[in-house]
């Protein structure tokens, strides 16, 4: 079944156009933007996941420091509060990324990955974080002869198409792995709220509404200059995604790309049992461009990626934040998916920005001789891996190398995109380049150039 372009467009055209997550209740009031100059033995800059971990665990691995939280605009607001929350145990975008680019290093980044997610597991009992924290798995599902191709049918993970359409069922797919262990499925808003109510009971101070407009060296620490007074301090974390970076040196390292997501209203329990779904995974296919769903407590499906939007100039708007085509795109695909939904509404729509680098995972650094730690660059795979960052960013400020700082996946940065028009019109080339993998299961001259030289586009 396909419904028409119309039909499409009524699914989707009343939702609200919010992030799911934050349109809900428990969202705690804006802390008040920073009054005045004060000091600070660690700001931190960016109130995401990054920005949160790293404020709850100075605070776990010493309590007597005076540790600052700034955001420029609401904790979660960015792509914290926006994404699909499936929180991997990945550390690097996946299984075959990472085994190609540290071949050597790979099982133990497998290892720290799963401890990782072992970790927050840990933290979310440990501070009583109500974020529906389920580790229901991951199906990977293919939908095309040349995706299911890739898979190796004898792996013990390996669901045939009869498995897999007993898992969910959907007439699309030929067949797909289930990892049992390697992601959680979470709310992030409530994860983020958890976080911040955590870090503020150990006695974080956290200001909303405040943006930081740069960095200064002082004789002894850092300068953190905002409208509304400047922070004084020993040492800075920058968390800042996918935004403007404050340090030069990184200005090339990343590229804001949007994804988008349309969300369902609760499915009845006769819709619910039309797909099946009993056991919650979190589902993603295997396509360059590729979708990632799954249901929330409220058995809502949760449907986004595909598009992955670049737009000139490294440029954020608001404007940017709702795109239609791509709207019309996810129903279509959604619709195809489960013909069984016909009828059913989206009740939410939303776009996010994510920091996507050559390589696809995050990458770390220090600045202003040590002072300034930071971790970015996590391509759409961050709300697990953002502690991990977190943790490099406390090691590499604390200034002892630790098992993290040692691996090469650390301490190499990748390689920068080219400023623009190049960055543009390379990030136009591959993303038509990827569309047409898609359709025909062949990669074109361009893609195995830059496959040659580990180098790319993704979300
Ligand atoms: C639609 C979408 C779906 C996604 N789905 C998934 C998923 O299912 N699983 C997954 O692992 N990852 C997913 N991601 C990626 C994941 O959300 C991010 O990697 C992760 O949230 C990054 O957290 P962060 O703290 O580094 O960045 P952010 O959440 O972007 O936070 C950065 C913060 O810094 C603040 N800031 C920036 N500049 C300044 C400044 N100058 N002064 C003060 N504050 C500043 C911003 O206001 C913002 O709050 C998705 C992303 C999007 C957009």
């Amino acid at each position: 079944m396909t419904l028409d372009d119309r039909a499409l467009r009524a699914s989707w055209s009343a939702a609200r156009p919010d992030p799911f997550w934050l349109d809900q209740a428990g969202r705690p009031d804006a802390r008040p933007a920073l009054d005045g100059d004060t000091t600070a033995e660690l700001a931190i800059v960016g109130g995401g996941f990054t920005g949160l971990w790293t404020a709850l665990m100075a605070k776990e691995r010493d309590p007597e420091r005076d540790v600052l939280l700034i955001d420029g605009g609401r904790i979660a607001g960015a792509a914290t509060g926006r994404n699909g929350g499936f929180c991997s145990a990945s550390l690097t975008h996946g299984e075959s990324n990472g085994r190609e680019r540290w071949p050597d290093e790979y099982e133990q980044l497998h290892r720290l990955g799963l401890e990782n997610l072992d970790e927050i597991a840990a933290t979310v009992e440990r501070y009583g974080i109500d974020c529906g924290f389920e580790r229901t798995g991951e199906l990977s599902v293919a939908t095309r002869t040349h995706e299911l191709a890739e898979y190796d049918a004898s792996a013990p993970d390996f669901l045939d198409a009869r498995a897999l359409r007993a898992e969910v069922d959907s007439p699309t797919y030929l067949g797909g792995t289930w990892d049992r262990t390697g992601t959680a499925l979470i709310d992030p808003a409530r994860l983020a709220w958890g976080l911040a109510a955590a870090a503020e009971a150990a006695g974080v101070r956290i200001v909303e509404h405040t943006p930081v407009t740069r960095l200064t060296r002082t004789t002894d620490g850092v300068a953190v200059v905002t409208d509304r007074g400047t922070v004084t301090a020993q040492r800075v974390a920058l968390a800042t995604n996918a935004f403007a970076p404050l340090l030069a040196g990184l200005r090339f390292h990343t590229v804001p790309v949007w994804d988008y997501v349309l969300m369902t209203e609760p499915l009845s329990p006769a819709q619910l049992e039309a797909i099946g779904w009993s056991n919650r995974q979190g589902i993603a296919d295997s396509g360059n461009q590729f979708h990632y769903y799954r249901l929330t407590a409220d058995n809502r499906i949760l449907w986004g990626g595909y598009d992955a939007i670049y737009h000139f100039g490294r440029r954020i708007k608001p404007e940017h934040e709702h795109r239609d085509a791509t709207y019309q795109a996810l129903a279509h695909n959604f619709f195809t998916t489960f013909p069984q939904l016909e009828g059913l509404h989206f009740s939410h729509r939303w776009g996010g920005v994510i920091d996507t680098c050559t390589r696809f995972c995050a990458f770390f650094g220090t600045s202003h001789r040590g002072r300034i730690a930071y971790a970015t660059g996590y391509t759409g795979l961050g709300v697990g891996a953002s502690r991990f960052g977190a943790n490099v960013v406390l090691d590499l400020l604390g200034g002892t190398p630790t098992e993290r700082t040692r691996l090469t996946m650390v301490r190499r940065r990748p390689l920068p995109f080219p400023p623009e028009p190049f960055a543009w019109i390379g990030i136009t080339i591959t993303t038509w380049a990827l569309k047409r993998a898609d359709r025909t299961g062949r990669r074109n001259l361009w893609l195995r150039v830059l496959d040659r030289f580990g180098l790319g586009f993704d979300s």
